[in-house]
């Protein structure tokens, strides 16, 4: 048995959207980060994107300039996955197709030491499948953070079947350390947050396509009455309408209970390409 790293060292792969958060903040607590993509420009994209994220934490004077500046020198930008070797610890954050992943888990396997852990930020994806493609499914884990990830407290830490407590202990004591508020949960499809938010969801969009409300009286319901910040189904242009018809998917395969099946006007809606905020038109239109 390997011993518990003392992490010092992060490989962040993918720099998008979860990636350049999940690297930002891991470089604002202290570590050394290595961040990893496929292009220069998406590397490029990036590490803007942090740099404005710590200018706007600066301004409102979370960060002192000399922090935020400490905060950028810590990340190291790579192309080369064999660079990725000094790390103790690995958190994918790639795309969200299993391909992508197992190839990844594969490779970052047989590149990091003998001892270093391998998370992965899956939505969706089994665990405890990744783990299986490795030799060292006991230090293969889900560290789930939420969007935006400087600003969102919560990372569901994920148990595979296979992941050992002392895994789980360094990458609770991890999230921690990054100023996140871990949650422990168990690998099954949705994990607690996607499994209870899909279809609450999904069933506000069963109630607007059988007329028993409109969309802007269906989020106001869950604003003044349950005191959400946002609707469900503002949330869900945000989200995007097609990852959330992805997720129910998943439940639905994952657990086979036909009370997952996505509503019928979801699946119109990403057909006609009314993704939400990204495409301008979901339940609302966006200039
Ligand atoms: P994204 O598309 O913004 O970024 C993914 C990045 O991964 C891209 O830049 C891509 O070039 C890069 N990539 C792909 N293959 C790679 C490889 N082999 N090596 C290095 N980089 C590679 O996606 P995202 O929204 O940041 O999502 C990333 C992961 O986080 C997904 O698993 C997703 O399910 C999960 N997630 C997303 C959200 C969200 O709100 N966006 C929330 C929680 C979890």
């Amino acid at each position: 048995m390997t011993t518990k790293p003392s992490i010092q060292t992060i490989a962040v792969l993918g720099a998008g959207t979860m990636g350049n958060g999940i690297a930002h903040v891991a470089a604002r607590s202290g570590f050394r980060v290595l961040l990893c993509d496929l292009q220069q420009s998406f590397l490029d994209r990036g590490l803007a994107t942090i740099e404005k994220n710590l200018a706007r934490e600066v301004a409102k004077e979370k960060l002192t300039a000399e922090q935020a500046e400490e905060a950028r020198s810590r990340i190291v930008p790579t192309l080369d996955r064999e660079s990725l070797a000094s790390a103790d610890l690995a958190i994918e954050a790639a795309t969200e197709k299993f391909e992508v992943k197992s190839a990844l888990f594969r490779e970052l396997d047989r590149i990091l030491r003998p001892e270093a852990i391998l998370a992965s930020n899956t939505s969706s994806i089994s665990i405890t499948k990744l783990a299986a493609l490795t030799k060292r499914p006991a230090q293969v884990i889900g560290m789930h953070f939420f969007n935006p990830v400087p600003m969102m407290q919560l990372v569901e830490v994920i148990r595979g079947l296979q992941t050992s407590q002392q895994t789980f202990d360094a990458v609770h004591a991890l999230a921690t350390a990054m100023g996140k508020t871990p949650v422990e949960v168990n690998d099954a499809a949705g994990f607690v947050s996607n499994r209870v938010l899909m279809p609450l969801i999904n069933e506000a969009i069963f109630a607007v396509m059988e007329g028993v409300a409109t969309p802007e009286a269906v989020d106001k319901v869950f604003q003044l009455g349950m005191a959400h910040p946002m609707g469900p189904l503002t949330l869900a242009d945000f989200i995007g309408l097609d990852v959330c018809l992805d997720i129910m998917r998943v439940l639905e395969e994952g657990i086979g209970d036909p009370k997952y099946r996505p509503c019928p006007l979801l699946i119109r809606m990403v057909d006609a390409g009314w993704l939400g905020r990204k495409s301008g038109r979901g339940f609302y239109t966006y200039t």
